[in-house]
């Protein structure tokens, strides 16, 4: 089994107003890319504040390697690196001169850790190249080799790819890959935007308005994701109550505009309209589709967008 390397127990940030992050529970794997993937607003800035000490939790618990007291978790903190907010660099220095500055400023001894640094996320040949003039995969890089300098076996990176454009993204990804295999760093980064880390983590946490709604590996969320069953039904919280106890399926999902979405292997589909019959639901369609990585966590996280704009092809086909 992987070793635990975080391990958040009933987590709770109540604000004034209104309550961030509810009782959640989860654990990040010694070695794994672990990606938070809810909307705005559902508390994945919050709960990395927490895990960083930046904010304190209202109640429950956290654990990092082991260490839940205020003095052990700072030890423990204190072998992490957080990107929370957007890295800060002086404009008009190089990169290389914004690194001396924070080096100093971190008072690590070691000199040559820039150079190593620079190499790790490829900005060793910027030169006299101001910040100014960087784009922002170079700014989010260089904002990486900051974090690098004291040799953080976790790295925690708040929305790292938020901005950035198709070739920013892939850049970002290869070089969070490459920590994570060559450097042996775990890692713990958060999106609203799962395609985005589709081909990066290897586990996925999904959280919606504070809670966690559903975790899993990334085989697993392969597996879900390949294809589905689609049923709809003249009763369809009948027929879900059917699926439920006489058939044992839990998992599915309902679309908001009818039907239900079932994720699990069945052998004999037959099986299904016949219980349905049995219990007095009329299936009106059932039907295997193609289920979308897009359409899964629209439908586990909900958020701005639509459903039917995420599943409807005559609309992917218009645009
Ligand atoms: P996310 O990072 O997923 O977008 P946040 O953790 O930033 O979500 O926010 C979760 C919820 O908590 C939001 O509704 C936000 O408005 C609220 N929130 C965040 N920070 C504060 C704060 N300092 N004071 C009050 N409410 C806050
Ligand atoms: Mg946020």
């Amino acid at each position: 089994m992987s070793e635990i390397v975080i391990e958040a127990k009933e987590l709770t940030k109540q604000y004034i107003k209104q309550k961030a992050v509810k009782s959640a529970s989860f654990a990040v794997k010694k070695g794994s890319i672990c990606g938070l993937i809810g909307p705005n607003g559902s508390g994945k800035t919050t709960i990395m504040k927490m895990l960083g000490g930046l904010v304190l939790p209202t109640a429950g618990s956290i654990e990092i390697y082991g260490a839940s007291d205020e003095k052990g978790l700072a030890k423990a903190r204190s072998r992490m690196s957080f990107i929370i907010e957007t890295p800060y660099a002086k404009e008009a220095l190089t990169a290389r001169e914004n690194l001396e500055k924070q080096r100093i400023q971190k008072g690590i001894p070691d000199k040559k850790r820039i150079d190593e640094v620079l190499e790790l996320v490829g900005l060793s040949d910027t030169g006299k190249k101001p910040v100014k003039a960087f784009s922002l995969g170079m700014r989010q890089r260089l904002g990486i080799a900051n974090a690098l300098l004291t040799h953080p076996e976790i790295m925690v990176l708040d929305e790292p790819i938020n901005g950035l454009d198709p070739e920013g993204i892939i850049e970002i990804r290869e070089l969070l890959k490459k920590l994570n295999r060559e450097e042996h760093i775990t890692i713990v980064i958060s999106s609203h935007i799962l395609s985005e880390l589709s081909l990066l983590c290897t586990d996925y946490i999904f959280i919606r308005n504070g809670d966690i709604k559903r975790m899993l590996t990334a085989d697993e969320l392969k597996k879900e994701c390949t294809e589905c069953y689609y049923i709809h039904t003249d009763n369809d919280p009948i027929a879900l109550a059917v699926l439920n106890e006489k058939i044992g399926i839990s998992q599915y999902d309902v679309d908001k505009n009818g039907g239900i979405r079932i994720y699990e292997k069945l052998d004999e589909i037959r099986t299904i309209s016949k219980t349905l019959y049995e219990n007095g639901v009329i299936p009106l369609e059932l039907s295997m589709r193609e289920a979308n990585l897009e359409q899964y966590y629209m439908n586990l996280v909900g958020g701005d967008t639509n459903v039917e704009l995420a599943e409807s092809s005559e609309l992917s086909d218009k645009t």
